[in-house]
């Protein structure tokens, strides 16, 4: 028997975080505001289970139990009381998700988590009536095929709540880390720091984005080069985690004028299909 899950946000790590927590087993009421963003989750979701199926990783019956644990809702306000866990996948932006946090609380959620990627916990706790049992539960991307888990432990948090964190990455099948509550954690502000000065990097005409990605993919041996990292993750929030770090630690995370360009333009990465790199059907093109 799962346990009731409700993700509030169904972009590219809402959708994510519900399809594996369902392929554990888990009830989830997936909460979307924008009913285009919504729809277009059902049916990334629905492509998610075909593809699994396809690869022989499911049944075509785990694929109907799975989908069957999936509710899409428009609204906290349509979800049952005392879920077990609540996690908040919405926008990088403190006050968006202090507002959804303060809503999911009266919820009554045994754990209350944050996907943030870089605003601190103890920041986004200001208003929780029970920051004992919230936390930061840092998912990476794309969520079923990434096995660390961040277990961002806040001042508030009690012990419990760790435990439970850490019990529930096992379920999930992620490996966690558990980490101080610090803006940025141990891999967001490692990783932008590198995404960023490599897209000054481009402004500076040291090489075009595909060789910048290759030197450090041969030269480093990191799987995916830091620009196409970039258009995977979206360059939209890539700048809003830049500007929360900018605020903590000053200057050295300042966003680069070509990525405000480019946000500004539209060019949001694979999502919006110009990056970096262009991308066709959400393929490399
Ligand atoms: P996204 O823009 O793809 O999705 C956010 C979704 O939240 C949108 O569909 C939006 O309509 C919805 N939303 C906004 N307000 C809402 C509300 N009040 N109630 C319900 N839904 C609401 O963003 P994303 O890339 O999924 O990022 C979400 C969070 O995860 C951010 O904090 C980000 O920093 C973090 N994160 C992102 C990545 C990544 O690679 N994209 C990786 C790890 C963590």
């Amino acid at each position: 028997m799962g346990d009731r899950w409700v993700v509030v946000g169904a972009g590219t790590m809402g959708l994510g975080i519900a399809y594996v927590a369902a392929g554990a087993g888990h009830d989830v009421d997936l909460v979307e505001v924008d009913p285009a963003r919504g729809e277009a989750a059902a049916v990334r979701l629905g492509e998610l289970w075909d593809r699994a199926v396809g690869r022989g990783r499911i049944t075509v019956e785990q694929a109907g139990a799975n989908r069957s644990r999936v509710t899409l809702r428009g609204s906290l306000t349509e979800v049952g009381a005392s879920p077990d866990v609540v996690v908040e996948a919405v926008p990088e932006r403190v006050d968006l998700k202090r507002s959804v946090l303060r809503d999911a609380e009266n919820l009554n959620p045994a754990l209350l988590a944050s996907n943030t990627s870089s605003i601190s916990i103890a920041q986004l706790a200001e208003g929780l009536t029970r920051p004992e049992r919230f936390l930061g539960l840092h998912f990476f991307n794309p969520v079923w095929a990434m096995t660390l888990l961040e277990v961002v432990v806040g001042p508030g948090t009690a012990p419990e709540s760790t435990d439970a964190a850490i019990a529930l990455a096992a379920r999930l099948g992620k490996d966690p880390v558990v980490v101080r509550d610090l803006p940025g954690f141990a891999t967001s502000r490692l990783g932008v720091t590198l995404g960023l000065e490599a897209i000054r990097m481009v402004a500076d005409k040291v090489a075009e984005p595909a060789d910048i990605d290759k030197a450090m993919m041969l030269g480093y041996r990191h799987p995916v080069g830091p620009l196409e990292l970039t258009d995977l993750v979206g360059l939209d929030v890539r700048l809003d985690i830049a500007r929360t770090l900018a605020a903590a630690y000053g200057e050295r995370f300042a966003p680069p004028p070509l990525l405000v360009e480019m946000v500004a333009a539209g060019h949001l990465g694979k999502k919006s299909g110009q990056g970096f790199y262009r991308w066709e059907n959400g393929v490399k093109a």
